[in-house]
């Protein structure tokens, strides 16, 4: 794959940094930019089709409706879901991840059915079962990871239980770049008589997953890390769990018949998508998946692991560099976070834009215990995607020598 002509499909890295220099934009894991094939979709879509869909018998509400269910329908195809109707629109992971709390835990955890998390997980996977702790008594358990940042294998198996009713686990960590292998977490999960909700966010975007191989029961992730959209997510979760599951969100849509003594509610997944939905977004998530079909996801996933290496190599030139996650290349995910020396995360990224037009995310990255875990509290962290070169990973390295001066490191 060509990433330089890709490239020439992002308008906004057309734009040059307030330096006069390209923009280096190696924040993807943040938010994705925007190809203009998805952009195009959009606006095409809000030029030609626009209406509120499955309300009304004119011609646009029901092209609006087509286009709406044309993107589910895409969606489903690009995880491997068995039918459209498996695939609930929701605003992004967090949302998600809160609907199957609400739905599902509400009925599953009330007085201590047992939810078992990692200490990797990005707050939107902690802080739901954190509330479902205090709102309905869930029990929970942590996997811890090694210094490797990989999950400790012996407690895994301890930690998931015939207690535990759910595994929440991430696919790829956002800091430390581990795969985790959720496949067999799942099987365990499984015999245990537990469900696994997976956390694609980092996943999705970058690698084929097949949700059906995965063996999973819930898997979540946000359009606006691949390329689409933002305010347009997933939830995938298999149609008899969505058939069981109480509503989330009450309102328009999601019914069948109100009467003032009480209500029906609508078939899966529109039972779960209660309000006026976000056509336009779902048309640009579709257009954003074609668009990584296209290049293949396989190529998607070897190109950020080969820069991902190329920039192990050049950051371990830096002796006052630390990195965080596994050693090898081969095991990681298309990003990177580190510490430089005794520089505040937030001063480096600071440099970094200011001397090179770098963009890289610099805080706690919504991952505080992870960062607890790590002994600090905050590191800078530089993301792939399929836009980014070498060059932009050169850039990135210019920027720290720079730094390293400034901030006078010896
Ligand atoms: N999980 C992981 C692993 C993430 O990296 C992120 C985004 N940083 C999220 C969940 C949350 O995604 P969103 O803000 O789109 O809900």
């Amino acid at each position: 794959m060509n990433a330089e002509k890709i490239r020439r499909d992002f308008p906004i890295l057309n734009r040059k940094h307030r330096s006069g220099r390209r923009v280096v934009y190696l924040d993807s894991a943040a938010t994705s930019q925007k190809p203009k094939q998805v952009l195009d979709a959009e606006r095409k879509y809000y030029e030609e089709k626009n209406a509120n869909p499955h309300r009304a018998v004119y011609e646009l509400s029901q092209l609006a409706t087509e286009a709406y269910e044309g993107a589910r329908e895409r969606v489903a195809k690009f995880i491997g879901a068995k039918s459209a109707r498996e695939i609930v629109f929701v605003r992004n992971t967090t949302e998600a991840i809160n609907l199957v709390r609400h739905a599902w835990g509400r009925k599953n955890l009330a007085k201590g059915g047992g939810v078992t998390a990692t200490v990797m997980e990005h707050h939107s996977n902690l802080v739901p079962w954190l509330l479902a702790r205090e709102e309905f008594g869930a029990k929970l358990e942590f996997i811890d990871f090694d210094n490797e940042g990989k999950l400790e294998q012996r407690e895994i198996g301890r930690k998931i239980t015939g207690k535990t009713k759910l595994v929440a686990v991430t696919q790829v960590s956002n800091v430390l770049a581990t795969v985790n292998n959720v496949r067999r977490i799942a099987k365990l999960a499984h015999e245990e008589g537990a469900l696994t909700l997976v956390d694609g966010a980092q996943a999705a975007p970058h690698q084929r997953v097949n949700v059906q191989k995965l063996e999973c029961d819930f898997y979540a992730f946000s359009g606006h890390k691949m390329l689409g959209p933002m305010n347009v997510g997933v939830l995938w979760a298999r149609e008899e769990l969505l058939e069981e599951m109480e509503p989330f969100l009450g309102g328009g849509n999601m019914i069948r018949e109100v009467t003032l003594a009480g209500a029906r509610w609508n078939d899966v997944p529109h039972k779960f998508e209660a309000g006026t939905a976000n056509v336009a977004g779902a048309v640009g998530l579709a257009a954003a998946m074609d668009y990584l079909e296209k290049i293949g996801l396989g190529n998607v996933w070897r190109h950020e692991q080969s820069l991902g290496a190329y920039a192990l190599k050049r950051l371990g030139e830096f002796k006052e560099l630390e990195f965080y996650g596994p050693r090898k290349a081969s095991e990681r995910a298309g990003l990177v976070a580190f510490n430089f020396g005794d520089v505040h995360p937030h001063d480096l990224a600071q440099c970094l834009d200011e001397e090179m037009g770098v963009a890289v995310r610099s805080g706690h990255h919504c991952t505080m215990p992870l960062h607890q875990k790590l002994g600090i509290t905050a590191s800078t962290r530089a993301s792939f995607y399929v836009h980014n070169t070498k060059e932009d990973v050169d850039a990135l390295c210019e920027g720290l020598e720079k730094a390293r001066g400034i901030f006078q490191l010896k």
